[in-house]
């Protein structure tokens, strides 16, 4: 009667409540169940969170989860918790008392998924305590963060290049959405010393429709965006935190209920501004990049970009952030080259290496051209990422209406023959 608890597919339904595997979920399980060594490059809201949590409550002992950011802890290990998922969490961010409660419990072996920031991991007493404990596989989550090539590179991660030196036995799973070919060669060196499976799904996120419009009087246009979306829930991309501030202020007294989100806010209030995001179903958000890495929040209906994104890959995981449950959504943005020349300022004063630079010129060039494209944006979004379609979506700006252009060729035999 009752059914194995070693089921992964009893365990997919009764305790992580789904009633089948999404695309490229089953072959990631399987390979963790076997104990290899994993990089897993999926879009975004592919589920990438289920594909370590489920080998982690079926392996003994207890998996070790990197994550970047703190929020994004708090909010998967609440959303388990929810779900009667035995996870806990060790981060600066909690109380003494919090962390040795959740410490205990994974000692206790109550605990089966363990998340911590990177830089809690590095210290040599946590090093040295994980060594004496079933640790089931250690994961590492948006791992394009290990990567200076990625967009979002983050120094704490680049500790995590010895994990498999210090822990040579333990399995290794890494995860991402966004690594063109650079980012993931980038990846399996640093982390998997050259050596790891690979799992690359597509990149298509086939229900969110592309559109990219010249921007023009952008505050009254983004008004105009939001009132024909009107009750629905988007995210605001700007480029500054003043930018985003405005926005939310010109939405505001257009009677739309908008908020601001940006890395200025002090942490109480960016955590209410969080919350609010998260429970309020029509709340237009206006945020800078400090806003988005892993919010999960399956409804979003719309991202609108004010600003042109730094780099192609940028792009593609900002506006992964809408239409997470699958249902249609949209991204539209607003394309000035005052906008383009700025960031190619911004990178040639970064202060990085120039090979670095080089990489980011590459990347934002490609973003432009993405952005005058004649051909459907989804397919050269797609080509892009080296996912090469030649069937048109049918729902980008330029399906939608094809650039009319100019018959060069007609004039030109007009001209000749008269
Ligand atoms: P990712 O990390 O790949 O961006 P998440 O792990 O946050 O995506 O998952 C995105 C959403 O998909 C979550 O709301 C999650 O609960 C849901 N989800 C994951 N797997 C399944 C599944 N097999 N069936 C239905 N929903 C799923
Ligand atoms: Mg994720």
């Amino acid at each position: 009667e009752k059914a194995a608890l070693g089921d992964k597919h009893e365990m997919l339904q009764h305790l992580f409540g789904f009633s089948s595997f999404r695309d490229g979920q089953e072959p990631v399980i399987e390979s963790l169940l076997r104990g290899e060594d994993v990089l897993a490059v999926m879009p975004t809201g592919a589920g990438k969170s289920l594909c370590f949590q489920l080998p982690a409550m079926m392996k003994d002992g207890f998996a070790v989860i990197i994550s970047p950011l703190i929020a994004l802890m708090e909010n998967q290990v609440a959303l388990m918790k929810a779900s009667g998922i035995p996870a806990g969490m060790i981060h600066s961010g909690r109380s003494r008392a919090e962390n040795v409660a959740d410490w205990q419990g994974v000692a206790s072996g109550e605990i089966k998924l363990l998340y911590m920031s990177p830089e809690r991991l590095l210290t040599p007493r946590m090093r040295q305590a994980l060594g004496n404990m079933p640790v089931s596989m250690f994961v590492i989550d948006e791992a394009h963060c290990i990567s200076q090539w990625g967009h979002d590179f983050r120094k704490d991660y680049l500790g995590l290049a010895d994990l498999k030196t210090q822990f040579p036995g333990v399995p290794l799973a890494a995860f991402t959405a966004t690594a063109d070919e650079a980012t993931r060669g980038d990846i399996v060196r640093r982390i998997f010393h050259g050596q790891a499976r690979q799992y690359v799904q597509g990149f298509d996120r086939p229900n969110i429709a592309i559109t990219v419009e010249e921007k023009r009087s952008s505050a009254k246009r983004l008004e105009t965006l939001v009132k024909m979306r009107e009750g629905d829930q988007g995210i605001v991309y700007c480029l500054s935190r003043k930018g985003a501030e405005q926005a939310a202020e010109s939405l505001r007294a257009a009677g739309h209920n908008a908020l601001a989100y940006h890395a200025g806010l002090e942490d109480y209030d960016r955590a209410e501004r969080l919350n609010r995001f998260l429970t309020e179903d029509d709340l237009v958000i206006c945020a800078t990049v400090a806003f988005g890495m892993g919010i999960d929040k399956p409804d979003i209906r719309y991202v609108i970009h004010m600003n042109l994104p730094a780099s192609m890959e940028a792009y593609y995981q900002e506006i992964g952030r809408a239409g997470r449950d699958g249902e249609p959504a949209e991204a539209i943005l607003l394309y000035g080259y005052n906008d383009l020349r700025l960031r190619r300022t911004m990178i040639d004063e970064s202060g990085a290496v120039e090979d670095v630079k080089r990489v980011e010129r590459h990347r934002l060039d490609a973003l432009a051209a993405f952005c005058e494209a004649v051909t459907c944006r989804r397919n050269v979004l797609l080509s892009y990422f080296g996912d090469m379609r030649d069937d048109p979506c049918g729902k980008c700006d330029i399906c939608r209406t094809p650039p009319v252009m100019a018959d060069g060729t007609a004039e030109a035999k007009l001209a000749l023959e008269t």
